[in-house]
């Protein structure tokens, strides 16, 4: 009697684990180019985040008007000493979107390129006889891993899942050694204007105090209706509540909370993002946060993009090396601004002098205009040579304690 074939497992080009900022745009990339994608994403979580989006990201990605739920034209930059540098943003606006309704939106665009997207939990990448990899994940998306377990077979797999990604760990060797800010906040109603908070609604605050944090930065971030309050420190020690609950109470926002959410935020790039054979990481899973700032959201995009554009070049030339080409290129294009954030968060954020003095230096209009500029375009000002020369003597006066904070 011949023996009853096993069902052959459902196959597709590429599994993207991951549906957030990264997975999203890599899974709508794939579809795009007539790829078949399953898009896997454990369900039921918004992501804690601030939500802040440089005109770059709203531009190159196609970002609909009725997704930001606030138009910011203005920063302000808290000192210890509650000095205050208010920073116009020209010609433009950072965007604010709610992560609740953006996911969820970038996922459905990929979907209506062919992406099939469907509620799990990834749990492990095991190998077939003939070496393809077998995604197993968990069909309910419950965080308890109780759902049903299911598995498809993958050409390529793109892990997208986040700081805490466990396709890194599983399947990228030196994954496991990352480091982290904790970055914690509460989503509160914003007060009306005659409440008497300190508080406006076209305007992000961004404070930098020990007592807030002694590390990073605390931030207001307004989203329309409701307000992002803040605070990220990589010290496991630090109270981040009381942080909160000290900044709200000094600036007014003593409404409703709406919600209470943490998480980890990436501090450096994986020295590799793929595992020479058909694994490649993008966004927060590898290490992609911009140091000093937090921001992530675009370099996500554009990670999740270059991951696609791999996977693609794999799958059409069969050549493993096509995988490494995504680290390669966001290095080239951001690496150089990533180290030198990196520098500026390790200097000026170690203690109040230095952040009392970094807060000053916000006042020169050539580091506000450069600072801005860079963060909106995300490109280094190339066109004014003499006010980088000019940047470079004021930061060093400051530095070797020449100038006054
Ligand atoms: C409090 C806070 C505030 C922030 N504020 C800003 C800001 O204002 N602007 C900015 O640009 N960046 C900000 N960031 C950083 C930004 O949120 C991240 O860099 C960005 O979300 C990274 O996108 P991603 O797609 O790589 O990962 P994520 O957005 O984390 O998405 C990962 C996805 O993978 C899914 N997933 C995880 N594990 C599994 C699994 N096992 N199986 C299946 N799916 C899984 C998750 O459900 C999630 O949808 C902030 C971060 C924090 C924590």
């Amino acid at each position: 009697m011949n023996a009853i074939p096993k069902p052959s497992l459902e196959q597709f080009d590429v599994v993207v684990v991951g549906g957030g900022p990264a997975g999203a745009t890599a899974a709508h990339e794939l579809a795009r180019k007539g790829r078949s994608v399953l898009l896997l994403d454990r369900a039921g979580r918004i992501k804690p985040c601030g939500g802040a989006i440089p005109p770059r990201l709203i531009r190159d990605f196609g970002i609909p008007d009725e997704l930001l739920v606030a138009r910011i034209t203005s920063a302000r930059m808290v000192s210890p000493s509650d000095a205050k540098v208010d920073i116009p943003i020209e010609n433009g606006f950072v965007g604010m979107v709610d992560r609740e309704h953006f996911d969820p939106w970038l996922r459905a665009r990929a979907v209506a390129c062919g992406a099939v997207q469907r509620a799990g939990r990834f749990t492990a990448i095991d190998r077939d006889a003939d070496g393809t990899a077998i995604v197993r994940y968990d069909a309910t998306g419950d965080d308890d891993g109780e759902g049903e377990p299911q598995a498809v077979r993958a050409r390529a797999v793109i892990g997208a899942d986040g700081a805490s990604s466990q396709v890194a760990r599983q399947a990228v060797p030196g994954a496991d050694r990352g480091k982290f800010v904790f970055a914690y906040h509460e989503i509160v109603r914003s007060p009306a204007p005659e409440a008497g908070a300190d508080f406006d609604p076209r305007r992000c605050d961004v404070i930098y105090r020990g007592a807030l944090s002694p590390d990073f930065y605390s931030w207001v971030f307004p989203h329309g209706p409701n307000t992002s309050v803040g605070t990220g420190t990589a010290n496991k020690g630090f109270k981040m509540r009381h942080s909160v609950a000290a900044l709200r109470e000094k600036c007014g926002l003593t409404g409703e909370t709406v919600r209470r959410e943490g998480a980890p935020i990436p501090l450096k790039p994986l020295p590799r993002w793929d595992n020479g054979r058909d694994v490649v990481l993008a966004g927060d899973a590898a290490g992609v946060v911009a140091p000093a700032s937090g921001e992530g959201i675009y370099y996500a995009m554009i990670g999740g993009q270059f991951a696609a554009e791999a996977a693609d070049t794999l799958l059409a030339t069969g050549d493993v090396r096509a995988l490494r080409l995504a680290r390669k290129r966001f290095m080239k294009l951001h690496g150089r601004v990533f180290w030198v954030l990196g520098i500026m968060q390790r200097f000026w954020y170690t203690s109040e002098k230095r952040r009392e003095s970094f807060v000053s230096i916000c006042r020169d209009e050539d580091v506000q205009k450069l600072t801005f500029e860079s963060y909106m375009n995300k490109e280094l000002v190339r066109k004014k040579p003499m006010a980088h020369v000019r940047i470079f003597f004021k930061d060093l006066a400051h530095l070797l304690g020449f100038a006054r904070a």
